[in-house]
């Protein structure tokens, strides 16, 4: 902790004023503040001989994880290796990413996809029974796995699941996080308040995991659900937790366009499957901007539509998967094909 930090820590450590002999408390051995996939996964690799509280902020299936459409990277393919995923990730993060953490995601990505399966994710298969593998933005082979459009309700609703039957893992939903509370800068536990208390609780543990997600809601549009406003990074930094990139938030290129919804997202497996992104004078764009075209790292994307709006002064431009067969469409996207029928757009039109 920096002098600074300790300075604060007299009198801005924790949000609440509270003594800890005067309100409730449990003990566990490991507290994970968050219940999307990274606090489930966690839950269900630490050892069964652990007690294991989840906290979640609203019910357990509000987050971000359960929102995920398209899917997983991983390097599955016999022409696909984790090298090319690692130089494919490097390119698409215009050489920002760290190659350490980088390293990490694509050589344990196979292992990990392994387990999930064992815990009964259902990712689509092809007729050889081997996993389905579909394109998105910057990479340069198939390599996203996925069930149909709606990947992450399919690995949360099974790990959900999963963590449920365990009776090392209690869950407490409703139960929001406000301050880590420490003692000479190591982590003791959780301040939390719960729907209706008059009083704050702790639940001391001796290994706090923060897998509270990000802070989507800053921004006006945004595709995330309410929970992500991310106090979990605000609650681990008073707790003197080094933070970093935080100006590295993921503009995702496509969500529908309606009065009545701006926030439900167009998977990029859209475009993957062969989408062009066309401007309001129906002119396909995307080949000006870059050389894979509508199937760029996002970030181009995403500028590149926001450019052509500015040019063409529209508030909107188009997706144009009309080529393909509208039963293909219902099977391949149920999802969005019939959110958008709900708003009276049908994608094969
Ligand atoms: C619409 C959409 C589509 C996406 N599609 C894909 C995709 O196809 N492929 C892909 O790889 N990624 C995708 N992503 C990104 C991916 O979903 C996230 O990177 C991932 O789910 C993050 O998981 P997480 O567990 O870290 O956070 P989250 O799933 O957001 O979970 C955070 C949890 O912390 C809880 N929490 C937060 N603050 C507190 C607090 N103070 N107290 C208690 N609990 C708290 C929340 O309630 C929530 O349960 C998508 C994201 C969105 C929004």
């Amino acid at each position: 902790m920096t002098e600074q930090r300790e300075q604060n820590a007299i009198g801005e450590r924790y949000l609440l004023n509270f003594n800890t002999d005067d309100i409730p408390y449990e003990f566990y051995d490991v507290v994970i503040i968050g219940s999307g996939i990274a606090g489930v996964y966690t839950a269900l690799s630490i050892p069964k001989t652990a007690n294991v509280l989840i906290i979640t902020k609203e019910t357990i299936e509000i987050n971000n994880s359960v929102l995920a459409q398209g899917g997983i990277a991983v390097s599955l393919d016999q022409h696909d290796s984790p090298e090319l995923h690692f130089k494919d990730t490097i390119y698409a993060g215009a050489g920002l990413c760290n190659d350490t953490s980088v390293k990490v995601l694509v050589s344990e990505a196979a292992e990990n996809i392994a387990t999930l399966c064992l815990y009964g994710v259902n990712f689509d298969r092809d007729e050889t029974r081997r996993l389905s593998l579909t394109r998105e933005g910057a990479h340069s082979v198939n390599r996203i796995i996925h069930t149909g459009d709606a990947t992450g309700k399919e690995v949360c609703d099974t790990l959900v699941s999963a963590v449920s039957d365990l009776e090392n893992v209690t869950i407490k939903e409703c139960t929001y996080a406000i301050d880590i509370i420490t003692e000479n800068n190591v982590a003791k536990g959780v301040l939390t308040t719960d729907a209706g208390a008059k009083q704050p609780k702790a639940y001391y543990a001796p290994v706090v995991v923060c897998a509270s997600g990000g802070y989507g809601r800053l921004y006006t549009k945004t595709t995330n659900p309410e929970v992500a406003t991310g106090d979990g990074a605000a609650l681990a930094f008073r707790a003197g937790a080094e933070l970093m990139d935080l100006e590295f938030v993921q503009f995702h290129p496509t969500v529908l366009f309606h009065p009545q919804n701006n926030s439900f997202l167009i998977s990029e497996a859209v475009r993957g499957e062969g989408a062009l992104l066309r401007n309001i004078n129906g002119e396909r764009f995307m080949p000006t901007y870059h050389d894979m075209a509508e199937l760029a790292p996002r970030d181009i994307v995403s500028r590149a539509i926001f450019q052509e709006m500015q040019r063409t002064k529209a508030q909107h431009v188009y997706l144009d998967i009309t080529h393909k067969d509208r039963d293909f469409l219902k099977r391949r996207f149920p999802t969005i094909f019939n959110k958008c029928l709900s708003y009276g757009i049908d994608m094969s039109k």
